[in-house]
């Protein structure tokens, strides 16, 4: 996938990430070790929104939560709810695809420690934004955690303070467009019992109901 709303393999914008992908490039010269492009259906009407690439997921794999732990729960979870077709194999080659629907990430690169400054968060926004704008059926998104929530709604020029982030909250963001909110689905949201597969279920579920009636 390319384009104005995905960032070049070695976008240069972050000089923090920058030096964290060259340090990777060096400890593991076969990783990807780039900006990690979206997946699946640009034409779809489902929108997900996670955080960034994992160190050893996406980072490694180059296919958005490929490989990473947070990707078990959410392909299973897609699968269920027929947002996905095939088998995921943590691998970018298990020939998964995905219906109706596209993955992003609020930050492209890996950030050290998963946690990208508000700096980067913001620099990597018009992405996100050009990704929103360049799917014409879209009619969902939903966000992985608080920042891929803020970062989306700042990337609709939306109020984040008229929407505040909830776990399984929704909200009519624009004439068709309603962001359903998760916790996002990392190992230590699940390990500690803060996300559920049940309630993460629940949030897929909603918004499989919501386009049913769109
Ligand atoms: N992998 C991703 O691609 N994004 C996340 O938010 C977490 C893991």
């Amino acid at each position: 996938m390319q384009g104005a709303a995905e960032a070049p393999r070695d976008c240069p914008l972050c000089p923090r990430l920058v030096a964290f992908r060259a340090t990777n490039r060096g400890n593991e010269p076969t990783w990807h070790n780039g900006a990690v492009a979206s997946f699946g259906n640009a034409d779809g009407r489902l929108l997900i929104v996670g955080l960034a690439p994992g160190l050893k997921g996406a980072n490694r794999t180059g296919r958005p939560f490929t490989g990473d732990f947070a990707g078990e729960l959410l392909y299973k979870t897609l699968l269920e709810h027929g947002f996905a077709q095939g088998g995921y194999e943590a691998r970018p080659d298990d020939g998964l695809t995905l219906v109706d629907c596209l993955i992003t990430n609020a930050v492209r690169c890996v950030p050290p420690e998963n946690k990208p400054t508000p700096a980067e968060i913001a620099t990597c926004r018009p992405f996100l934004a050009e990704r929103i704008a360049a799917m014409p059926n879209l009619a969902v998104i939903v966000a992985l955690g608080r920042i891929a929530h803020d970062s989306t709604l700042t990337a609709l020029d939306a109020k984040i303070a008229k929407y505040p982030f909830a776990h399984g909250a929704s909200h009519g963001v624009k004439v068709g467009l309603t962001l359903f909110d998760s916790f996002h689905c990392s190992r230590y949201n699940t390990n500690t019992g803060k996300l559920t597969p049940e309630m993460f279920r629940a949030v897929f579920r909603a918004a499989r109901e919501h386009l049913r009636g769109a």
